[in-house]
């Protein structure tokens, strides 16, 4: 299956083919704008018309470029995103280019695909991959491509690594060779020094018309119902809101919170009783993918709780909140390591009732 079609943004289309025509295009973009409004769609298109070398007008989705670039697969474009954390065997530049390509794939082959869970990210074992990847030569094109969505979720400490500087070196001197696009919802959120040797262009909301299409897209629609997101396309186009991608996995998400907040209730209650029916109903070793979600939604709990506790002037607090989290992480170990969510839920709201108040 190729891409999803990209839909609307036609006046960014033709401002990004003019600069393009005037070889004045930037040669580090940030695209910003609502989650789910096809952002890395847009910029993968971007990477296409880069590389066309088909007849006009460009790009003419016809030619060798456009063809690999329509299935995902254009050894010149380079799309990365965010993705669990790897363990230290799997943090070499070439094991994370591998696991990247394995995840792009995965992304073509559903077509419409939900946001990565919040606790991936943009590693520093991926700043390193990419910056080997950009000191080399283009494969098969006249340049590369360096895609990289959501990048407010990269975690790079500026002046602590050496993979962060020669990543912001990329970004401030780009290679004549090389066009890099980083993307967010959240432009706010990125390192200042990212930002600022960046070329900022907003991407706003669709228009019904674009929505329409975009959610009539077979890949989409299968998508949403399996989020189980809701029915008929009138109700699609209004909770889309010109972002048609943002129905998409958000009720998995929510779900989650959902889940989280009980444990965390059940913790906090000190009742026996309510944390061992609280640990039953987490369910046995099939539901694993949604129990770790719903871990993943309780680190963003005990966030949100202890940012408020801080407010409110309780500094202590963040040391029982330091335990609480390393409570979440050992539980999420052992839910990978495929122990019983009764278990594991079990465990864990005996050391979170010690930490919550
Ligand atoms: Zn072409």
């Amino acid at each position: 299956m190729p891409l999803l079609p990209l839909h609307g943004h036609g006046g960014l289309r033709a401002r990004f083919d003019d600069a393009i025509r005037r070889d004045v295009l930037p040669g580090s973009l940030l695209l910003h704008g609502p989650a789910g409004v096809g952002k890395q769609r847009l910029a993968l298109w971007l990477g296409q018309r880069l590389l066309c070398t088909g007849a006009e007008p460009r790009p003419c989705g016809t030619c060798q470029h456009c063809r690999y670039a329509l299935a995902g697969n254009h050894p010149d474009i380079h799309w990365y995103f965010p993705r669990p954390r790897p363990r230290d065997a799997d943090s070499t530049p070439s094991r994370i280019d591998d696991d990247l390509r394995e995840a792009v794939a995965d992304r073509i082959a559903t077509g419409a695909y939900a946001p990565p869970p919040p606790e991936e990210a943009i590693f520093v074992s991926t700043v390193r991959a990419i910056v080997r990847s950009a000191a080399m030569n283009p494969a098969l094109g006249a340049r590369k491509i360096y895609l990289i969505g959501e990048a407010d979720r990269m975690v790079v400490r500026e002046d602590a690594e050496e993979a962060a500087g020669a990543f912001l070196k990329m970004l401030e001197e780009p290679s004549p060779r090389a066009t890099v696009v980083l993307t967010t919802a959240e432009p706010g959120a990125l390192i200042p020094t990212i930002r600022s040797r960046l070329v900022a262009v907003r991407v706003p909301p669709l228009g019904d018309r674009d929505v329409d299409a975009v959610l009539q897209e077979p890949a989409m629609q299968e998508a949403i119902k399996e989020a189980n997101g809701p029915k008929g396309l009138a109700e699609q186009r209004r909770l889309a809101n010109g972002a048609p991608g943002s129905l998409l996995g958000s009720r998995e998400w929510s779900d989650a919170i959902a889940r989280a907040q009980r444990i965390l209730d059940a913790a906090g209650s000190h009742d026996r009783r309510k944390q061992m029916k609280t640990a039953l109903q987490q369910g046995a070793t099939g539901s694993r993918g949604a129990f770790s979600t719903a871990l993943d939604a309780l680190t963003s709990l005990l966030h949100e709780r202890l940012k408020a506790t801080i407010e409110r002037g309780h500094l202590s607090a963040a040391a029982s909140a330091s335990r609480a989290f390393d409570a979440v992480e050992a539980a999420k170990e052992r839910a990978a390591a495929n122990t019983n969510p009764r278990l594991v839920t079990s465990e864990l709201l005996r050391q979170l009732a010690e930490h919550v108040a």
